[in-house]
């Protein structure tokens, strides 16, 4: 399978090049030069076999062919489990008992692995793939993650300890919860944590700068793993074709899905596993309030936005990185807007979403996950009867400032969570300026 980019000036690559390089040179994304459409089988019993079969037909010239099952089998070690939701209060006794009879709310439980979000995934799978990429004579590679929480979390956690790679996470300081701070100063070892006096976008443009920097990039190893790297994209497939393929099994029926999105990374999973041949039916786009895919889906220009800060902190983005890769798998905006539709939720409806959801749905979601729940409430509003899954990104107790007092109980962590919560954190001070990164960069290596 070759891989191209979006831009089409770069020559069309292998995986592995792809997963090494990141970017394409010409500046865009990479993408295979088709998707391929897996032959329908009976599901897989458990995730790792199902990421193997989804993930296999790309790695086909890979020097990971052989080991693919193996990696899988790492970084696919958690279940993804699809959970029906409780039925929400139905307007008439009939409704509530048709919602009973065929169960049509789910929630696709993203949040099993050590961090507590979906990042987890393809972190792991991306560092499996990367260390054995690794020639033995190799310098030691530096992983530069910008994050706005939970991307460095899942980062750190997968490469900690990891022979041959050390961690470099920058976040803005003040502007994540005090669990993210706990979760990106957490880990020690080959990972450093630095809190930047700024925003995720002065945050994001250091990282950018870095590795865009020749010099610096002759001097030392340097990679990144954000979610515009195939190999944070692609993983993600897995848990939709998964999920959608037992849910067909045992319903008959397409699943449809609600993703709460911000760099569209994980909603263009959703769409690859789709076009793969997974039985899901729509996807559906939430966004809080940093609405520059609904506004575009509405038929508007696309208009990056500067980034607003919401309660759902890790959707806080203006400029969704992934949108030329959505725009690419289209053959204009008018097929795009027909396949895809994404609405926007403010603050005070994540705050009122999560505060009956308990009583609605008989869980606690996270800010994240609220705003895909409002949109499967609105859907129900308007009499949609089909069967939706609303993706839950992360677990509540990453988030329990805001959800606590919501719900006016604690929210337990679960096990892998009280356990990093349980280690000290620290992280050092950097301004938000380029030098002083660079400083870092290139002692950190030496
Ligand atoms: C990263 C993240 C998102 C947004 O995912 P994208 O792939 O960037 O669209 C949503 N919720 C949580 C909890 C996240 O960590």
């Amino acid at each position: 399978m070759k891989f191209i980019s979006t831009r089409g000036q770069t020559p069309a690559t292998n995986i592995d090049d792809a997963l090494s390089a990141g970017l394409a040179p010409d500046g865009g994304l990479y993408v295979p030069e088709r998707i391929p459409v897996i032959a329908s089988t009976q599901p897989f019993s458990t995730l790792a076999e199902t990421a193997h079969a989804v993930l296999a037909p790309y790695f086909t010239d890979s020097k990971l062919h052989d080991r693919l099952a193996d990696i899988c089998t790492h970084a696919f070690s958690f279940e993804a489990p699809l959970r029906p939701l409780k039925n929400p209060s139905a307007a008439s006794e009939q409704a509530a008992s048709e919602r009973a009879a065929s169960k049509q709310n789910f929630l696709l439980e993203l949040f099993h692995g050590p961090t507590a979000a979906f990042k987890d995934y393809a972190a792991r799978f991306l560092a499996e793939a990367l260390s054995g990429l690794r020639t033995p004579e190799a310098p030691v590679t530096t992983i530069l993650v910008a994050t706005s929480g939970d991307t460095g979390a899942a980062v750190a956690a997968a490469f900690h300890r990891r022979p041959g790679f050390e961690v470099v996470i920058l976040y803005p300081d003040g502007k994540v919860s005090p669990r993210q701070a706990h979760g990106l100063g957490c880990w020690g070892d080959n990972v450093r944590a630095f809190r930047v006096d700024g925003s995720f976008d002065d945050c994001q443009r250091m990282a950018k700068q870095a590795l865009s920097d020749v010099e610096l990039r002759n001097a030392v190893s340097l990679s990144s793993a954000n979610s515009i790297s195939l190999g944070r994209l692609l993983p993600q497939a897995a848990y939709y074709a998964h999920a959608a393929s037992h849910h067909a099994a045992r319903h008959g029926e397409p699943l449809n899905f609600i993703v709460p999105t911000g760099n569209l990374g994980n909603a263009c999973a959703a769409l690859v596993a789709q076009r793969m041949g997974a039985p899901i039916g729509e996807i559906r786009l939430a966004t809080n309030a940093n609405d520059t895919l609904p506004r575009y889906f509405a038929g508007d220009e696309y208009a990056p936005q500067p980034t607003r800060a919401t309660l759902a902190n890790a959707m806080d983005v203006g400029a969704p990185s992934n949108f030329e890769r959505l725009r690419h798998w289209h053959r204009d905006d008018a097929e795009l807007r027909h396949a895809i539709r994404a609405q926007g939720v403010d603050d005070a409806t994540i705050r009122a979403t999560i505060a009956a959801a308990p009583a609605c749905h008989g869980i606690v979601p996270c800010p994240h996950t609220a705003t895909g729940l409002f949109l499967l409430e609105q859907l129900r509003a308007q009499g949609d009867t089909r069967h939706w899954a609303v993706v839950a990104t992360a677990h509540p107790a990453k988030f329990e400032s805001i959800v606590e007092p919501l719900v006016g109980h604690a929210v337990e962590p679960p096990p892998a969570l009280a356990e990093s919560l349980a280690r000290p954190a620290s992280a050092e001070a950097l301004p938000a300026d380029y030098a002083a990164l660079h400083a870092i960069l290139t002692t950190a290596t030496n």
